[in-house]
């Protein structure tokens, strides 16, 4: 049998599979009824099912909320190895996630690399734990895929920072606990004048205003901050550094967003859809050949992603983490969502425009949504057009010459 870093795989397995299945809560076994049920932790998270607390504070006590980071930051401290079979015994008794995070996904791989001992001791155990929910203050009305371009002003006050500016498009702001954010400390360079700090959400002077979504959700703010005091403590890496640490959880966020393969849908099985809603030839098959092309184009392209996102994987192996080709795996992965949201509710006929009401089911309903949320998949974690442009000049080398 393979041994792997010197822990058997296959032992592991049997270990993992044994403790999920006596330490996953039945309650959860249903899928989510909806985007309310989604287990982003925090101060304010109040589970409909209290259930998903104690799915959150099981995983988290075996470090398995953030399976690969160092046990010594509340980590599970798994291999690569391990944590793929830990994601296929998840995905074997369908576990829905025990916790949802900005915090796991972007921020916390960025600490490992550049924060101090005493700022992975501080923030770390508590991203495992779900304790913080954190969002990201990037964006700004100015400032969206030419980043460098933010103004939100922090300047050195002797013994604190005070941060002047607004950012928008921050997802959830209205629900989180703590912020990552871009800041100007020096008004004379673009790139080299940018520092990453932390702050309290709930610090005197910051204000978020929910803005609405064609899909009908209010998932990100405007962000207003009017002299917010930041102890200096919470600088990460060095005074006008952050740019190179800005970068670097972009990659983080789209290697992330790439994973998930941006979800949703309303579990609707697009062939099955289609059979029953648009009918079916003499042979069974889907009787519409425009559709029926198109759906298996589609299921090529995303077989093929999907052997693609592997690969990568394997590329990546040896090297510390994700680089510029995750801006290759983000692009494919905003195309086939798009694609394989729209051919949903084209799959369900009349049955896919349904907005509310009992002609509707749920997972009709949801579908029409994921395919409107689902415009986003283009611009959010940096446009197409932007990861494009990456993987010309860092993957390519093709703009070098300018
Ligand atoms: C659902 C969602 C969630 C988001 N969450 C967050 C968040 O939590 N925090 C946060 O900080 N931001 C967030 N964003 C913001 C997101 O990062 C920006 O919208 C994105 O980077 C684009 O910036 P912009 O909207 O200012 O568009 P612009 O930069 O103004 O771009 C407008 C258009 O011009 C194109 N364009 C711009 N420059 C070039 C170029 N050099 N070459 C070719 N084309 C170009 C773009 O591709 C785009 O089509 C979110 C966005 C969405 C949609």
């Amino acid at each position: 049998m393979a041994d792997f870093g010197g822990t058997d795989l296959e032992a592991f397995r049997a270990e993992a599979r044994a403790w999920l299945e006596a330490n996953y809560p039945p309650s959860l076994k249903a899928p989510m009824d909806d985007e309310s049920e989604a287990p982003w932790g925090g101060r304010r998270f109040a589970p409909k099912n209290p259930d998903a607390q104690l799915w959150l504070d099981r995983m988290a006590e075996k470090g398995w909320t953030a399976p690969m980071w160092p046990k010594e930051y509340g980590g599970g401290g798994l291999s690569r190895e391990q944590n793929k079979v830990l994601e296929s015994e998840l995905r074997r008794i369908k576990a829905r996630p025990a916790l949802m995070s900005f915090g796991v996904w972007m921020l916390g791989p960025v600490l490992l690399e550049y924060a101090t001992e005493e700022q992975k001791q501080r923030f770390l155990p508590d991203i495992v734990k779900g304790k913080i929910r954190w969002c990201q203050g990037y964006s700004e009305p100015g400032a969206g895929s030419d980043l460098a371009s933010l103004q939100t002003r922090c300047e050195d006050k002797g013994d604190h920072y005070l941060i002047n500016g607004q950012k928008v498009w921050t997802s959830y702001a209205d629900q989180a606990d703590w912020i990552f954010c871009l800041v100007r400390t020096d008004t004379s360079k673009k790139h080299e004048g940018i520092s990453f700090v932390l702050f309290d959400m709930t610090s005197p002077g910051v204000e978020t205003r929910p803005i609405k979504l064609i899909s009908g959700s209010s998932p990100f703010c405007e962000t207003f901050f009017t002299d917010v005091k930041v102890p200096k403590e919470q600088l990460v890496g060095k005074l006008n550094g952050g740019w190179e640490i800005a970068k670097r959880l972009l990659q983080y966020e789209r290697q992330n967003i790439s994973a998930g393969g941006f979800g949703g849908g309303g579990g609707i099985d697009m062939v099955e859809a289609a059979k029953e809603h648009v009918g079916v030839d003499d042979q069974g098959r889907i009787a519409d050949a425009d559709l029926r092309a198109r759906i298996a184009a589609h299921k090529m392209d995303q077989h093929a992603f999907l052997l693609t996102v592997r690969r990568a994987e394997a590329e990546a192996k040896a090297s510390k983490g994700p680089s510029a080709a995750t801006s290759i795996i983000k692009y494919a992965a905003a195309k086939l969502n798009q694609e394989r949201t729209e051919l949903t509710v084209e799959a369900l006929g009349l049955q896919g425009l349904g907005w509310e009401g009992d002609a509707f089911k749920p997972g009709e309903v949801a579908a029409l949504r994921s395919m409107l949320r689902a415009k986003a998949n283009s611009i959010e974690g940096g446009t197409s057009e932007i990861n494009l442009n990456v993987v010309a000049k860092r993957v390519l080398g093709l703009l070098d010459h300018q």
